[in-house]
């Protein structure tokens, strides 16, 4: 599971408080320090774990006493009201264009599980709002990319432009989303190309294909198995593109949770889904406060 490490070292660090009927300094200080250990293992941005902790004591430390709620339990729920505000409080939705199409332009690294989330992002929309979305294939330095978006548009049978041949990616945009308004399509899904790093060339071209797209959405898709590496790659991606939003990928992998919790402490922007296997359907909408919960079990 998830954060499965960090889950473990934060109810461990707060166990030792809950028994207890009154809570001294030097037990909230001891608190914080196992807290403080636990996020900085789990990846979290060294500058979101100082001021977490200092929220953390400030907070701990100046509770008021509510009679419901023994002294461990009121630290317990100060703990989780910041986790949850470090990942951004509430689920956040996608930005949806006045008329259609609403158009979603997906950006990132390769390998980060781009092309694969563009097709579960096509498979929910049509389960929940029985939409009927329209993909273009923007990645045309990677010919696999261009095959694998063709079989998750058969798969999910959802039409797919491309135009063979053509390495003008602005201008393929251009031509799909004619296309996608000629059949009254209501998304338009924008596959780019990614590279291994970011790239003056690539960001170069994500910013064209944003000027002829005019995006509703422009969403990062992140690995979360690369940490706080991955939050380096969002403030890089986001400085140039001014993303509305992150898709973290194979947090089904992610035993550390780093980047889901640094995140949007670090960019500014929202974590709209989650990405939790390889199949289509593994396509979650991320709720912070639900994540603190079961981060702290
Ligand atoms: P792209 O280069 O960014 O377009 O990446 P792909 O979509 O080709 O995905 C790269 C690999 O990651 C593939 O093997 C996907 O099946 C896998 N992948 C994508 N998303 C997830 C996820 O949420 N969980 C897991 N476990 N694997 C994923």
């Amino acid at each position: 599971m998830a954060f499965e490490n960090l889950s473990e070292r934060l109810q461990k660090a707060l166990r030792n408080l809950t028994g207890k009927g009154k809570i001294s300094e030097e037990d909230i200080n001891a608190a914080s320090r196992e807290i403080r250990l636990a996020l900085l293992e789990a990846d979290v941005n060294f500058k979101v774990v100082k001021d977490f902790i200092k929220t953390i004591k400030k907070r701990a430390l100046g509770a008021e006493v509510q009679e419901s709620l023994t002294p461990g339990q009121q630290v317990i729920k100060i703990v989780d009201e910041e986790l949850t505000k470090m990942m951004g409080e509430t689920a956040v939705p996608l930005n949806k264009a006045p008329h259609v199409p609403t158009i979603i332009m997906m950006v990132g690294l390769q390998g980060t599980g781009k092309t694969t989330t563009v097709g579960k992002l096509a498979n929910r929309l049509m389960k929940t709002e029985n939409a009927r979305p329209f993909l273009i294939a923007g990645d045309v330095y990677r010919p696999a990319a261009i095959d694998q978006l063709k079989q998750i548009g058969d798969q999910l049978k959802v039409p797919v432009y491309t135009e063979p041949g053509e390495k003008n990616v602005p201008k393929i945009v251009e031509d799909g989303l004619a296309e996608a308004k000629k059949h009254h399509n209501d998304y338009v899904i924008i596959d780019t190309a990614g590279r291994l790093e970011i790239d003056e060339p690539l960001m170069k071209e994500l910013e064209e294909v944003k000027a002829v797209a005019h995006p509703d959405n422009i969403l990062l898709v992140v690995d979360a198995m690369t940490g706080q590496a991955a939050t380096g790659v969002a403030k890089g991606f986001d400085d140039r593109l001014d993303v509305t939003g992150v898709i973290l990928t194979k947090l089904d992998g992610d035993t550390r949770g780093g980047a889901a919790l640094s995140i949007r402490a670090v960019t500014g922007k929202p974590i709209l889904f989650t990405g939790q296997g390889e199949k289509l359907t593994d396509l979650d909408v991320f709720h912070p406060d639900r994540m603190a919960s079961r981060i702290l079990g």
